[in-house]
């Protein structure tokens, strides 16, 4: 048996009448940018998340830029995230000339650890502007002691939810749990596009005109130039696809959940919980299950027998990003993040899509229960 870590030619099939219908209408239309699509999908991705506002945009990097850029974000400023996400979320601070503060993660969710969080605010942090919490994986950040701390210390609240769309913690969605919230829709995350796109959210009208301005050059009147900005749209094309694929997305959210739990149970029954670390999710969260992630001992090991049995795999994230090369002038060292260092060891990323059938998930198990009784 074969299974990929993420197969969207399956989910294509059932889409692609419609999805080509849509991609069809927008090139009888002519009309590329910034048109009834990106409106539309603006009003109803609010309308999804519970926000008052959402712009979309050309990325999920871009997003996080955009947000930073509206919230005044500069040379100089720092900004507050985990080392233990994509990339992106800090690269988007060094963008601007700003500087990223690290604070560890909880060993559990993977998520920034509010106690860190709210230790390194009590020392002092000059300079600091904002927190970008992330929701990796699926599963929101602890964000009431977040946001209160945020309220505390006058640092804006930006939320990377990339990975999370539809995500809930304590009753409300990823996208109004900070002042902004950022997202993506590359083709891996749970509502993708067909290339790159992104879109923010907020409930601040002053915050989503800045966001608007700043992804068409600053400008309110087109040739009239408020302030620097950046081209940073969402196409069309890619927002007509995504109203398509929107219709679908709690169906395929809720197929990732029943596959998540019935991983849990696939795992207890082959007696394997001490020996893998399963998701655990935290109470009063919603997870998406964008990845279903493990913790093993012998973690590359183990990859590469899956990989020799067909079961696709990946590491998210095999380098914390205050260890990254790039960051070196951050004067970050080993050891300053120690569960971040460990998880980045011991995370393993099995297939979870939601088109995934049950056998497929039998033998993925299977397979890791083999592995271990070697
Ligand atoms: C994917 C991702 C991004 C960046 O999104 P792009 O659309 O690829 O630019 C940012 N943060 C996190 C946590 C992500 O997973």
């Amino acid at each position: 048996m074969k299974v990929q870590l993420l197969n969207l030619a399956s989910q294509y099939k059932k889409i692609r009448k419609e999805v080509l219908r849509e991609v069809q209408a927008v090139c009888d239309s002519q009309h590329y940018v910034l048109g009834k699509n990106v409106a539309g999908l603006e009003t109803e991705i609010a309308q999804y998340c519970g926000s008052k506002f959402a712009v979309g945009v050309a990325s999920g990097t871009d997003a996080l830029i955009l947000a930073l850029m509206a919230a005044g974000v500069g040379p100089g400023d720092k900004v507050i995230t985990t080392p233990f996400t994509f990339f992106a979320t800090a690269g988007a601070i060094a963008r601007l000339g700003a500087i990223p503060v690290f604070v560890d993660i909880n060993p559990q969710t993977y998520n920034i650890d509010p106690n860190s969080l709210e230790a390194l605010l009590k020392k002092g942090v000059k300079g600091a502007k904002a927190i970008i919490p992330v929701h990796l994986y699926g599963q929101c950040a602890d964000m009431a002691p977040i946001k209160a701390l945020g309220k505390k210390y006058k640092l804006l609240v930006i939320e990377d939810s990339a990975q999370s769309i539809g995500a809930e913690y304590k009753g409300k969605k990823a996208g109004v749990l900070g002042d902004m919230s950022c997202f993506s829709f590359y083709p891996t995350k749970n509502l993708g596009c067909f290339g790159d796109g992104g879109m923010l959210t907020t409930d601040n009208p002053k915050l989503a005109e800045k966001l608007r301005m700043l992804r068409v050059h600053g400008s309110k009147v087109r040739y009239f130039h408020d302030e620097v900005g950046t081209n940073s749209r969402l196409d069309e094309l890619q927002a007509a696809i995504l109203r398509v694929k929107l219709k679908y997305l709690e169906a395929w959210t809720e197929a990732r959940i029943k596959n998540g739990k019935r991983y849990d149970r696939l795992f207890e029954k082959a007696g394997l919980s001490d020996i893998v670390t399963l998701p655990f999710i935290q109470e009063g969260n919603r997870s998406v299950y964008n990845q279903y992630v493990v913790k093993v001992k012998k973690r590359d090991e183990l990859r590469a027998y899956l990989a020799s049995v067909g079961v696709g795999t990946e590491i998210y994230y095999p380098m914390p990003l205050h260890l990254q090369k790039c960051f070196k002038y951050l004067g970050y060292k080993k050891g300053d993040f120690p569960v971040s260092e460990k998880t980045a060891k011991e995370a393993l990323a099995l297939p979870i899509y939601p088109e995934l059938r049950e056998a497929e998930q039998k033998y993925v198990v299977s397979c890791i229960a083999e592995f271990f009784k070697k």
